[in-house]
Order: C-alpha cells, then sequence, then structure tokens
C-alpha cells in the first residue's frame, strides 16, 4: 500500500526498511548513502546486480526536493517507475515517448514538490528550457547512471553525456552521484574530468562475479554446440544468446524451437509491440530463451537467468562483461558461454576498416577488439584476464574453462612460419593476395578447382602443412590474426602481414599458441 503522501525520512536506514523491506545495507551502500545525503559527490563503480540503484534512491528520499536521474534507457523508465510506485515513492519520468498532458502533470508534481525520483533522458538536460523549468523547482541530487556513456574512449560513448559536465556549474550546490558497471581505469578517469567529479569520493566495487562461470569454446558448428550447451547443463531454463545480425538472429531462435527449446528472437526490426511481449515473456514466463541483437537486455532486472551465450564474437571486453553480466544476479551458479572463430576475427576487422569515422575511431574499434581476442586466446585464468582489464588484480578463480581444463600451449613459430612465407610467396611471385581458405589448401597440398587453377601446386610452400588439420590450421591463422602477426585486407579478407611478421620469418620472434579444443578439433561441415 502506498505509504503516506509527505515525502521524506529522516534516515537512510527508515527509508531502506519502509520503503524497500530490507534490513541492512550491502558493501559500501551505506557509506554511498551517508556521502550524498551529506551533499557531496560520488563516483561509484559496482557491477551489474551490486545495488546500484538504492544509491540514489534512498538520497532522494531523505533529502530536501527531487533526486534528478539521468538515464539512457528510456524504454525502461516506465517499469522503473512503476515499480518505485508500487513500493509508494513519488517517481514519475520526462521523455520524447510521452503526450503533452501526461508531461505537463509531471512537470505540475515536479514544481508542487510531489516527486521523490524524476528520471529524465541526457538529451533533456541540453536544453535551456529543461534547464530553468529544473530551477523553479528543489534538486535533490543529481544521479547519473550509466556514467561511462560520457567516455569517448568507452564502448558505449552517446553524445548527449557531454552536455552533463554542465551540471556542476550550472548547480555547484547539488550533489552529484554517477554510477556505472563497466569502467576500465582510462574510463572511470575519463567520466570523472569530463563530469567535474574531482572533488568526489570514489567507491570501486570488485567487478567479480563469481557464480558467473566464464567458458570460451572455438566456434564449428555454432547452432549445434549452442543446442548441446543448453541440453547439457541449461534444460528449461532461461537465457540470453547473443548473435550480431538480425539474420543469425532469426535462424538461431527458429533452429532452438525447433530442437525443443522455448526461443524467441528479439531485434531491432521487428515491430516494438512485438518486442515489447517478448520481453516481458521473458520476464514473466520460466524458461524462456531469448536470442537477440545486444539491443536486447541492458537494464532488465531478471534475477534467474542461466546462461548468457555468444555465437558472435562481442566487439569489446566492457560489452562481453556487460552482456555475460545479466547472468546470475541471484547469485546462483550461471554460465557465460561463448563460441568463437577465424570467420568472427577477419569479419570484425573488416567492419572496423570499413567503418565510418576518423583513423582515431578506428584505432578505438581495434583496441577494444584486440583486447576481446586476448581474452579469448589466453592460456590463463579468464577472470584474472578480464578483472585485470578492469585494473583489479586477482587470483585464478577455478570456475572458467581455463581454470577446469588448463589448455596446453605449444611451439607454433614453424606452423607460423610456414603460414607466413606462403603468404609472402604468393605476394612476391604471384602478385595475389588470399583469404585463410586457399592458404590452408595450399599448405595442405588440396587439390582443389582453385588450387589447380592458379597453379599453386608449384609454390614451394606446397603441401608442407600437412601434419596439420584443416580445423587446427584455422586455429593458427585465427591467433596469429588475434596476437597481431596477420592482418586482414579489402573487402574479401584476404590475409596480409604484419611488421611483426618479419620477426618471425627472420627467426628473431617466436609464437606461443594453444591447442584447440577438442570440440573445435572435430572437423565439421559448415563451419566456415
Ligand atoms: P544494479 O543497478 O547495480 O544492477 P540493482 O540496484 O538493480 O543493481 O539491485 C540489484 C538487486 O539487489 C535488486 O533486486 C535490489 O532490490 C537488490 N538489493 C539492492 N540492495 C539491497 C540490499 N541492501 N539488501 C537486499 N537487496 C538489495
Ligand atoms: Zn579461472
Amino acid at each position: 500500500a502506498p505509504r503516506r503522501a509527505t515525502a521524506k525520512f529522516a534516515t537512510a536506514a527508515e527509508a531502506l526498511s519502509t520503503v524497500f523491506g530490507y534490513d541492512s545495507f550491502r558493501g559500501e551502500q551505506a557509506q554511498i548513502i551517508d556521502q550524498v545525503i551529506d551533499g557531496g559527490d560520488a563516483v561509484v563503480l559496482m557491477p551489474t546486480g551490486g545495488g546500484k540503484s538504492l544509491c540514489y534512491q534512498i538520497p532522494s528520499l531523505v533529502r530536501e526536493g527531487t533526486g534528478i536521474v539521468i538515464s539512457p534507457l528510456i524504454a525502461l523508465m516506465q517499469d522503473q517507475v512503476d515499480a518505485l510506485t508500487a513500493v509508494g515513492v513519488r517517481a514519475a519520468f520526462l521523455n520524447s515517448s510521452q503526450d503533452s498532458a501526461a508531461r505537463g502533470q509531471v512537470e505540475r508534481d515536479y514544481l508542487a514538490g510531489d516527486l521523490d525520483l524524476l528520471y529524465v533522458a541526457p538529451e533533456r538536460l541540453s536544453s535551456e528550457a529543461t534547464k530553468r523549468f529544473l530551477d523553479r523547482g528543489t534538486i535533490a541530487l543529481f544521479a547519473i547512471d550509466e556514467a561511462h556513456c560520457v567516455s569517448q574512449w568507452g564502448h558505449d560513448f552517446r553524445p548527449d553525456y557531454l552536455a552533463l559536465s554542465e551540471l556542476a556549474d550550472r548547480w555547484p550546490d547539488v550533489p552529484r552521484i554517477a554510477l556505472t558497471a563497466t569502467a576500465t581505469d582510462a574510463t572511470h578517469k575519463e567520466l570523472t574530468t569530463r563530469l567535474q567529479l574531482g572533488q568526489a569520493r570514489h567507491f570501486v566495487a570488485s567487478f567479480d562475479r563469481p557464480n558467473i562461470q566464464y567458458r570460451i569454446v572455438g566456434k564449428a558448428e555454432p547452432r549445434k554446440q549452442l543446442l548441446a550447451f543448453i541440453r547439457a547443463e541449461h534444460q528449461g531454463d532461461a537465457g540470453i544468446v547473443y548473435a550480431l545480425s538480425r539474420k543469425t538472429v532469426e535462424q538461431t531462435a527458429e533452429f532452438l524451437r525447433q530442437n525443443g527449446v522455448n526461443a524467441l528472437p528479439y531485434h531491432a526490426g521487428l515491430d516494438q509491440g512485438l518486442r515489447a511481449r517478448t520481453q516481458s515473456r521473458f520476464l514473466r514466463e520460466d524458461g524462456v530463451v531469448i536470442v537477440a541483437t545486444i539491443a536486447f537486455g541492458m537494464g532488465i532486472d531478471k534475477p534467474d537467468v542461466r546462461f548468457v551465450a555468444h555465437i558472435d564474437l562481442p566487439k569489446s571486453v566492457e560489452g562481453y562483461y556487460q552482456e555475460t553480466g545479466r547472468a546470475g544476479r541471484d547469485g546462483l551458479p550461471s554460465t557465460g558461454w561463448l563460441a568463437y572463430g577465424l570467420q568472427d576475427v577477419v569479419q570484425q576487422r573488416r567492419m572496423i576498416d570499413e567503418s565510418p569515422g576518423d583513423l582515431a575511431h578506428r584505432r578505438k574499434l581495434s583496441a577494444h577488439l584486440d583486447a576481446m581476442l586476448a581474452l579469448c586466446e589466453t592460456v590463463s585464468c579468464r577472470r584474472v584476464n578480464l578483472l585485470r582489464y578492469f585494473g583489479q588484480p586477482s587470483e585464478p578463480c577455478g570456475n572458467c574453462d581455463t581454470c577446469l581444463e588448463p589448455p596446453v600451449g605449444w611451439d607454433g613459430t614453424v606452423a607460423a612460419q610456414k603460414l607466413l612465407s606462403t603468404v609472402v610467396r604468393l605476394l612476391r611471385e604471384r602478385n595475389q593476395r588470399f583469404g585463410a581458405g586457399q592458404l590452408i589448401d595450399i599448405l595442405r597440398g588440396k587439390v582443389t578447382p582453385r588450387t589447380t587453377q592458379h597453379g599453386h601446386d608449384q609454390l614451394a610452400t606446397w603441401g608442407i602443412g600437412a601434419d596439420l588439420s584443416d580445423q587446427q590450421w584455422r586455429g593458427v591463422v585465427r591467433q596469429l590474426l588475434a596476437q597481431g602477426f596477420l592482418a586482414t585486407s579489402g573487402e574479401y579478407g584476404t590475409l596480409v602481414l604484419t611488421d611483426a611478421a618479419a620477426e618471425v620469418l627472420a627467426g628473431r620472434r617466436t609464437v606461443e599458441l594453444r591447442t584447440e579444443p577438442e570440440r573445435a578439433a572435430r572437423p565439421a561441415a559448415g563451419a566456415r
């Protein structure tokens, strides 16, 4: 039942128990909340499910005035406001989805001092009219949610966030709290500067999600591998499967349905009504698997998502961490499963080459991809790598694939030399460039119409790689790409050498490779 309509609480503890029904704070919540209630600024880095919302909701219930929450998740504002209203908090939102009557009511409530929390989209705050409007009421605090969006170096930059730097100048006496669940050291620094939070207290929680088991497998037949994974470990569980293209999303959902998994597709090309129904089925029914592009899942609070699977390589470690983080918010064992292969590397490098924007932008995308590849190819603990990326040293976890089944490294120098010298010979002797498939056919001495037509059986490297299987060679190429010895060029994904490759060819540098896991080593049809 809604509580009394006169807002404020005397203490944070009282608001916590009366409104939210909890008896104690978690982690650093109490210190964060005190800091903001006392009028100070805060920067909060806390993983998904850590309890960030209370850090600004409770100060808004204790301090005089309305807490202004800036969030890019317009589609979720209604849900957030409904959830708060249900426990008696006077909350509302202002965004472009509203008609003028609804907006007018919210504005009157704010000016009358009848709102504890007001959610606004970031673009509203760049308008002078909005700022003047806010000035006519009482602002308890500003909460800047998803604060990593202000970082141009980050993976999810939103230009509208840049305008938020003005909050400090315009309202120097209003406390500000910036929150995010994904920030590397660089992003943390950048958001602190851009949002003028130099005087803020910083609260950095561990980003570890110990109940999530991280696994990364070689991609051969992704749909079948995914189905086998779900059947073996997550039959009947709720999960999210991420793919890059709408087509893959549709096909994968269809394939899973045909095989008895309650799967639904979700992507930006589906009509809005259908998307809303899909999302609500996922939240309300048991065991629904959503196959989605990254458009799905941000801010969705479903505690019992048991697995998050990626059948295409995510573009950044931040994205991967954020997406896998949607599993296991309830703290129970969950899995982050990723299938990745040579084609992912080729395709993503090509997308970067062709992406609009300046060199700096492409460099940034490249650096993001390289970090993601390093995580995929590591022979040490995935979690250690992941946490190190966020600036948090840790010990091997015992709950990831590399800890559970340590991969064996091998000296791939000779294999690398064979492959790299084939690339060199094709270019020098024939002025030709090819992709991985043709190079591997040459190395394995495989007679095909294409090798015959080009007379590639005359090359000195013809057949010198017969000791490795097709799949093993694909692993070698993938790792050479990932480690920066090879690069792709042009629209066909042809392979070219990098400066580092010359060192290997000259015998001045060795190449450490990891053996392909069993599953991927199985030759498979349709693997490309
Ligand atoms: P985040 O925004 O960091 O992902 P939320 O604020 O959505 O996390 O909180 C995650 C879940 O934990 C929510 O269901 C929330 O109600 C719950 N929660 C947060 N703080 C506490 C607490 N002190 N005691 C019990 N449950 C809490
Ligand atoms: Zn580990």
